[in-house]
């Protein structure tokens, strides 16, 4: 018997699919997604400003919206695709580890660390892990399936807000630092993996 690693890159089949978020998509891509939805192209780009500028995630502030349009269009073009699940912290709470459910009842982890001259988050590209590294947990889980562009942004979006919100002592901050370390292998995932590095990027 063979006692070579077996690495896994094919995820296996999925019964759901991942909802489209705006942050699975280009700019250009995302007009068409607007379209998609009967919207003027423009919408996505109000909205994009919205969630990756201003980090809001309360529609009822997009003042360049129309009022009644707010929540059916936050709604289209991001859905919710992460829910905290619990929190634990560490350090005076300046490293926090914060668990998501994904819309399929997955979890994923990320980490959110205060640093004396940086805010670092580590973020989670797959849920589990095809690599099998003999050291790590998440490894010999399997890999469950890759996650989305989306579903990598929203971690990142939801750690830059918790920054610019203070929820970290010492008070409000600005994100500086993202690292692809928490759940799975990132170059599996490189496409997704790609673009959530051009939404912050860009
Ligand atoms: S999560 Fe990282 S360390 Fe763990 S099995 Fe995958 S590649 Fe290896």
């Amino acid at each position: 018997m063979s006692d070579e690693l077996k690495l896994v890159f094919d995820e296996p089949p999925q019964r759901k699919k991942v909802p489209k978020h705006l942050a699975d998509f280009s700019p250009a891509e995302r007009k068409e997604f607007a379209t998609s939805f009967g919207l003027p192209g423009y919408r996505a780009s109000q909205v994009a400003t919205h969630y990756f500028s201003h980090l809001s995630k309360d529609p009822t502030t997009w003042s360049d919206i129309p009022a009644e349009m707010r929540q059916n269009i936050a709604d289209q073009l991001t859905p919710k695709l992460i829910e905290l699940v619990r929190s634990i912290t560490c350090d005076n709470g300046m490293t926090r580890k914060d668990l998501w459910k994904l819309h399929d009842g997955v979890l994923v982890e990320s980490v959110l660390m205060r640093y004396t001259d940086r805010v670092t988050v580590c973020i989670s590209s797959q849920a589990g892990c095809g690599m099998n590294c003999p050291f790590c947990a998440t490894g010999q889980a399997g890999l469950t399936r890759n996650l989305s562009a989306g579903e990598i942004t929203e971690q990142i979006v939801a750690a830059a807000r918790a920054c610019a919100d203070g929820e970290l002592p010492g008070g409000p901050t600005r994100l500086s630092n993202i690292v692809f370390m928490g759940m799975g292998e990132p170059l599996a995932n490189y496409n997704a993996v790609m673009r959530s590095v051009r939404n912050i990027t860009d």
